[in-house]
């Protein structure tokens, strides 16, 4: 009706909304654009922490006279032990589980992954799996089996173990068999076989005889963590277990 009468409005004007691009001109905007200004940044933030890298310590000999240590003394110088490299990157060291009287004693290669986290040998998969086959002959690791590796801390990246570490480890599992003195040993896995036997015969060829350590009657086997891999191999394992068991029989 006023513009009709001549009367001229003046209306407030609307803001002016930025309408979206589409995707496809958006998308090439930003690869040939350059780069936005960034934002005023509303308060200083101190700076990211940089991760530091471990550093190596020193190593140092092999405490003295772990040939004559009882099981307390033995194991607090595994867990204080720098004699070779491995100390660096363990985040435990790894000394063995089970009873002090343990008949049959389980003897593996060296910590891995789970092992390094948790400070016990044979967890995980291969540690269920080894349950399950001491269960089968009627054993249990808390009460009638002691585990130890022939390593006690962890190779990185789960490599095999070098001739050095095994050198400086072994003394600390030697005395364990001399404490224990188990009835039978049981060694799991070419790498632990082949260490505690000073052999390179594969396990494949050791299997179905008595052989000894430190004086303790050896019955070589494969490792779970093989048998997972291997499931065929299960039944030479049950084979090598029964065998054991007809040594503590006899
Ligand atoms: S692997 Fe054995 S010798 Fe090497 S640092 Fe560990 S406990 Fe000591």
């Amino acid at each position: 009706m006023l513009a009709e009468m001549g009367v001229r409005v003046f209306l407030p004007e609307a803001p002016v909304v930025a309408q979206p691009a589409p995707v496809a001109a958006a998308e090439a905007a930003m690869s040939s654009a350059p780069p936005p200004a960034a934002a005023p940044r509303a308060e200083a933030r101190p700076p990211a922490p940089v991760p530091q890298r471990p550093v190596a310590m020193p190593l140092a000999p092999r405490a003295t006279g772990v040939e004559s240590m009882d099981w307390a003394a033995l194991e607090a110088s595994v867990a204080a032990c720098r004699a070779c490299k491995l100390c660096n990157g363990r985040r435990n060291t790894v000394f063995g589980v089970g009873p002090a009287h343990a008949e049959v004693m389980v003897i593996g290669e060296a910590p891995g992954e789970n092992e390094d986290a948790q400070g016990e040998p044979f967890v995980g998969q291969a540690g269920k799996l080894l349950d399950n086959m001491l269960r089968a002959i009627g054993r249990d690791r808390r009460t009638s089996v002691y585990i130890a590796n022939v390593l006690k801390c962890r190779p990185p990246g789960n490599r095999n173990p070098e001739p050095e570490e095994v050198a400086q480890c072994e003394p600390f599992l030697r005395r364990q068999v001399d404490l224990l003195k188990p009835r039978i040993i049981l060694a799991m896995g070419r790498f632990a076989v082949q260490s505690i036997l000073q052999t390179t015969e594969p396990v494949g060829k050791l299997r179905g005889r008595v052989h000894h350590y430190n004086g303790v009657p050896v019955v070589v086997t494969y490792h779970p963590a093989y048998l997972l891999r291997n499931l065929p191999d299960k039944a030479k394992a049950w084979a090598d277990l029964c065998f054991a068991q007809s040594l503590l029989d006899a």
